[in-house]
C-alpha cells in the first residue's frame, strides 16, 4: 500500500473548536496507526475573516494536544503563484473560463430558477464567450453538463451525483484570490493527500473537488465524512450549547489526553472500551469502526473521562503540570518533589487539574498564609481541645519518624492513656494544618507536609485559639 498522508486544514477564523479538534484528532491517529504522514495546513485565502492570532491560537491548541504535524504548518496565502498557475492552466486548456457577469446578475440568475422550482444556479452564459481576463472578472470551471460523479465515501458508502445539479463553480474571485474548492484541491494533490477525513458539512463539495481532480489530471484520494457533532438539542454543536474552544479546557483543567479520549469516542469505538492512552488510541485505530451516526456532545463524560485520566497519570508527570496550575493562581512552587509527594492524595478526589490545584493550596501555602476564620477557631478549638492538641504537638515534635503508621501510633496511645475519641480531637487538628474543614485522611496529609510544617502549622493556631 502507499504510504498513507492525512492533513488537517483549519481555517484562522476562529479558536480550535471541539469539532476541528475531533477531525484533525481522527486524521493524525489514522496517519500514526499506517505509519504515514500528517500535514498541517492553514486555509487562510478569506483575507478579512483570517488573522494571524487565531492562527497562532490553533498551533498552541494543536502542540497542548500533542496532535503534531510532521509538515507544514503551510498557509495557503504564500501559495498564491500555485493556486493561480492551476487555473491559467485550466483556461488554456479550455476546463475553466472567465466570467464577466456581476454579483446581481447572478443573484437574478438565482432568483428565478427557485422561482421555476429548479436549483438555484449560474447558467453558464460567458461559458463559450472566449472572454480573456479583466477587472471584476471571476473565473468558473466548465462543469461536464452529463453525465454523473461517483465516490466511494469511506463512512456513507457510495455517492453519486449527477453533473447537471452542480454549476459552473468560481474558482479565481474577482479580487484574485483561490475559491476554497480549488486551493483544497491543488494543495490536497500537490502535497499527496491519500485519505480526506472530515465533516460531513463538506459533503457537497466533494462531487466538484473530485472533477477538479479529473480536469486536473490529478489521482483522487479517498474521502470519509464524518458526522457532525451535536448539541443536546440535536443541532450542530456550537458557542449557543456553552461548547468551549480547546484552549479554554485546558483553562478548565482538562488533561490534553483526557479530551482526546473523548473526542475520538465521539463517533468512533473499540469494543466497550472507554479509556484509552494515546498509544492504544494510535494502534486501535481504524476507518471502519467509525460511526456513520451524529453524537451528542455529553460535558458530564467528558469530566468522568478527566477524572479517570487524572487517576491513571504518574504522580511526577500530573506534579509538573500542578506546578503550572499552582502558578496561575499566583503560587509559585519550586520543589517538584514536594508535588509528586501531594498529588496522589488528591489524584483520587480531583476531576479536573484546576481542582487539584485548589485542593492543593494549603500544602504549598507558607505556614504564616494559613488563614483560620474565627468561627472556626471558636467552634472548634475550645479550651479543653487546645490542651489536648498542645500535648500532641510535644509528642509530633520529639519524633524522628513522621511517617502515617509512626503518627498513627502516636495519637492512638494518646487517645487511650486520656481516653478520649479520636472524633475529639480530629478536625481540629485538620483545621491547624490547614486552615479549613475538608482534606485528604489527616495522618497522610501531615506525612506529606511533614514535621516542621505540622508543627508550625498547630503551634500557630493554637496560639490564635488562646488569644
Ligand atoms: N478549511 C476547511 C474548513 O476548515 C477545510 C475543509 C476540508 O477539510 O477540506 O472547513
Amino acid at each position: 500500500m502507499e504510504k498513507v498522508v492525512t492533513r488537517f486544514p483549519p481555517s484562522p477564523t476562529g479558536h480550535l473548536h471541539i469539532g476541528g479538534a475531533r477531525t484533525a484528532l481522527f486524521n493524525w491517529l489514522f496517519a500514526r496507526n499506517k505509519k504515514g504522514k500528517f500535514i498541517l495546513r492553514i486555509e487562510d485565502t478569506d483575507i478579512q475573516r483570517s488573522s494571524e492570532e487565531m492562527t497562532k491560537s490553533i498551533l498552541e491548541a494543536m502542540e497542548w494536544l500533542g496532535l503534531l504535524w510532521d509538515e507544514g504548518p503551510y498557509f495557503q496565502s504564500k501559495r498564491l503563484d500555485i493556486y493561480n498557475h492551476h487555473i491559467d492552466l485550466l483556461v488554456e486548456q479550455g476546463k475553466a473560463y472567465y466570467c464577466k457577469c456581476t454579483k446581481e446578475e447572478v443573484e437574478e440568475m438565482r432568483k428565478r430558477a427557485r422561482e421555476k422550482g429548479e436549483k438555484p444556479k449560474y447558467d453558464g452564459r460567458c461559458r463559450e464567450l472566449g472572454l480573456g481576463p479583466g477587472p471584476g472578472r471571476v473565473v468558473r470551471f466548465k462543469t461536464p453538463l452529463e453525465g454523473e460523479t461517483v465516490f466511494n465515501d469511506l463512512l456513507k458508502g457510495p455517492i453519486a451525483v449527477n453533473n447537471k445539479e452542480l454549476d459552473d463553480f468560481v474558482l479565481r474571485r474577482e479580487d484574485g484570490m483561490p475559491t476554497y474548492n480549488l486551493a483544497v484541491v491543488v494543495d490536497d494533490a500537490t502535497m499527496g493527500i491519500t485519505h480526506i477525513l472530515r465533516g460531513d458539512d463538506h459533503i457537497n463539495n466533494t462531487p466538484k473537488q473530485i472533477l477538479l481532480y479529473e480536469a486536473l489530471e490529478y489521482p483522487i484520494p479517498q474521502f470519509g465524512h464524518v458526522p457532525m457533532i451535536l448539541g443536546p438539542d440535536k443541532k450542530k454543536l456550537s458557542k449557543r450549547h456553552g461548547a468551549k474552544s480547546v484552549l479554554e479546557y485546558r483553562e478548565l483543567g482538562y488533561l490534553p489526553e483526557a479530551l482526546l479520549n473523548y473526542l475520538v469516542r465521539l463517533g468512533w469505538s473499540y469494543k466497550d472500551q472507554e479509556i484509552f492512552t494515546l498509544d492504544e488510541m494510535i494502534e486501535k485505530f481504524s476507518i471502519e469502526r467509525l460511526s456513520n451516526s451524529a453524537c451528542v456532545f455529553d460535558p458530564e463524560k467528558l469530566k468522568w473521562v478527566n477524572s479517570q485520566h487524572i487517576k491513571k497519570k504518574s504522580p511526577k508527570e500530573l506534579a509538573i503540570i500542578l506546578k503550572n496550575y499552582l502558578a496561575k493562581d499566583g503560587f509559585t512552587v519550586k520543589d517538584l518533589g514536594y508535588l509528586e509527594k501531594i498529588v496522589p492524595l488528591l489524584q483520587p478526589r480531583s476531576t479536573t487539574m484546576v481542582e487539584m490545584a485548589e485542593k492543593a493550596r494549603f500544602f504549598v501555602k507558607k505556614d504564616q498564609e494559613i488563614e483560620y476564620p474565627k468561627e472556626l477557631i471558636d467552634k472548634f478549638l475550645k479550651p479543653d481541645v487546645v490542651t489536648h492538641l498542645k500535648e500532641l504537638t510535644n509528642r509530633f515534635e520529639r519524633l524522628n519518624n513522621f511517617d502515617q503508621k509512626t503518627l498513627e501510633n502516636v495519637v492512638g496511645s494518646y487517645l487511650e492513656q486520656k481516653n478520649i475519641k479520636f472524633k475529639l480531637i480530629a478536625q481540629p487538628i485538620r483545621i491547624c494544618i490547614t486552615g479549613q474543614t475538608t482534606s485528604p485522611g489527616l495522618f497522610e496529609t501531615m506525612e506529606v507536609l511533614g514535621k516542621d510544617r505540622t508543627v508550625n502549622r498547630l503551634k500557630r493556631a493554637l496560639s490564635f485559639a488562646e488569644k
